[in-house]
């Protein structure tokens, strides 16, 4: 069997649901259908949420009525009359079950993350059941399945973690049964539960995640991700103009690519495929007859450059020198526990004889992390930086490639240079504002130059 999941804009309008319906219909192997929230919705829900807690009734309302009425129109799709009818009675039930909350909430004017969570996960339990109306209408036998009952966590509310044990086994005892009958289950990503069964959400992205969770779970030959790109793509098209589509990467190269920003697939996809070899394959909704990107645990490494760059933008870095002139050694654990205590990650790590630096991107914390940090060693920090990275399985073979890399950057001042253990990626650290150029140099320098050399040979 294979997991099916499409972003939201992959469903975002009547016209995409109908090609997700094409898709599906056109597969032969027993699937499960996992689909996003419409596009935007999610943005909408959080703002619905903001809107409560500053005791916005009105404006409460109003959002959420122009919520349902978006989710309403998209019921014209479904053509049987009774079929659309019941998707309709749903759907007011849904949006009247959310206007409730919100309108209690916005007496109150607070939302805690549960119940922040309890608005957001409307966006998935709305979208999976237009889906599955959809795919009805177009023959399929569909059936929804509430995403609540599936997917198991913990409940830390807005970023949970998935109790596998307990979602294999409502996969076993949910889903398979309907596989092994021939049908099709359609279900929300994103979205679960605890095991006391209050609604708790995966963290921005997180549909990506559900259906890597419930490939694994369900042992799937392949997970497919449906997206509006032509798969992986050897950079953010919203950084470089005409980037190009990776058509092979490995489990490594995706999930580092995916941490530095490819916000193609989140980046705890790429976990559980891995621990079961289960091949990822990025498709386009748009042009479904596109081979897209096939990410699997190894590929050859060629003799060429990166696989694709990446940048991650909007960063802090925190220099923390140790006031004991040398680094003692615990020093590195003091400094990591604070970090660990104010629960923030950190994304690059680089060490001098007396002194770490480090980037994070959750700014939440900043201060409580430098006082606490300040108590033993020198802090500084700055905002307004960013991450740039290579990555390729060949940076591991290839050494001359790391010098080619900082090669192309020449002349931009940079932050921190570090090359994990992994080998798999360079990552330069440097200022926000040098980033689109950093990013420019590269591309130009591995995905446009050398082709541009390869095709005038070929001319030639
Ligand atoms: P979905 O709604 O399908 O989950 P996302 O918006 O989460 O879609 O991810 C797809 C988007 O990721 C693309 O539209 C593209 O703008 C962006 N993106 C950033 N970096 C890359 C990359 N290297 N390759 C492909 N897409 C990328
Ligand atoms: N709808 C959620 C979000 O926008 C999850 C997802 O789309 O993957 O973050
Ligand atoms: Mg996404």
């Amino acid at each position: 069997m294979i997991v099916m999941k499409f972003g939201g804009t992959s469903v975002k309008d009547a016209e995409a649901v109908s090609r997700l319906a094409r898709i599906v219909a056109r597969e032969r192997r027993p699937r499960l259908v996992v689909v996003s929230a419409l596009s935007g919705v999610t943005d909408a829900l959080l703002d619905v949420a903001r809107l409560a807690e500053a005791g916005d009734g009105v404006g409460v309302l109003q959002a959420v009525r122009g919520l349902h009425r978006r989710h309403e129109e998209m019921a014209a799709i479904v053509r049987a009359t009774e079929r659309r009818a019941s998707l309709l009675a749903v759907t007011d039930a849904l949006f009247d079950e959310l206007t409730a909350i919100v309108r209690a909430l916005a007496v109150v004017e607070e939302v805690s993350p549960r119940a922040r969570d309890a608005i957001v996960a409307f966006g998935e339990l709305a979208s999976s059941r237009i889906a599955a109306a959809a795919l009805e209408d177009a023959g399929l036998p569909a059936r929804w399945l509430d995403a609540r009952a599936v997917l198991v966590t913990d409940a830390q509310h807005g970023a949970a973690a998935p109790d596998r044990a307990a979602t294999d086994e409502s996969l076993r005892a949910l889903v398979r049964p309907l596989l092994a009958e021939g049908l099709v289950p359609v279900v929300g990503g994103f979205v679960g539960a605890t095991a006391a069964g209050l609604t708790t959400t995966l963290g921005r992205g997180g549909s990506d995640y559900s259906a890597a969770l419930f490939g694994a779970g369900l042992a799937a030959d392949e997970i497919q991700i449906w997206t509006d790109v032509d798969g992986m793509l050897t950079a953010d098209p919203r950084v470089i103009a005409e980037p190009r589509v990776v058509p092979r990467l490995s489990f490594d190269e995706a999930s580092e690519l995916a941490y530095f920003g490819a916000k193609v697939l989140h980046p705890s996809t790429i976990l559980p495929a891995v621990q079961l070899g289960i091949p990822v394959r990025i498709l386009n909704s748009h042009r479904p007859e596109a081979p897209g990107t096939l990410v699997t645990r190894s590929v050859d490494g060629g003799d060429g450059g990166p696989a694709a760059i990446a940048c991650k933008r909007g960063l802090t870095r925190i220099d923390i020198a140790s006031s004991r002139m040398l680094m003692a050694y615990g020093f590195l654990r003091r400094v990591f526990e604070v970090f660990e205590r104010f629960r923030t990650p950190v994304d690059v790590v680089t060490t001098s004889e007396v002194s770490v630096s480090v980037t994070i991107d959750d700014r939440r914390a900043l201060d409580g992390i430098v006082a606490e940090l300040s108590t033993f060693a020198e802090v500084a920090s700055e905002d307004g930086m960013a991450i740039v990275c290579a990555v390729g399985e060949r940076l591991r073979t290839d050494a001359r490639l790391a010098t080619r890399v900082l090669g192309a950057l020449e002349g931009l001042p940079l932050a921190m240079v570090s090359q994990g253990g992994s080998r798999k990626n360079i990552t330069v650290v440097l200022r926000d504002a040098d980033a689109p150029a950093a990013m420019e140099r590269l591309h130009r320098r591995f995905f446009e130059t050398e082709d541009a050399a390869r095709a005038a040979l070929a001319i030639a």
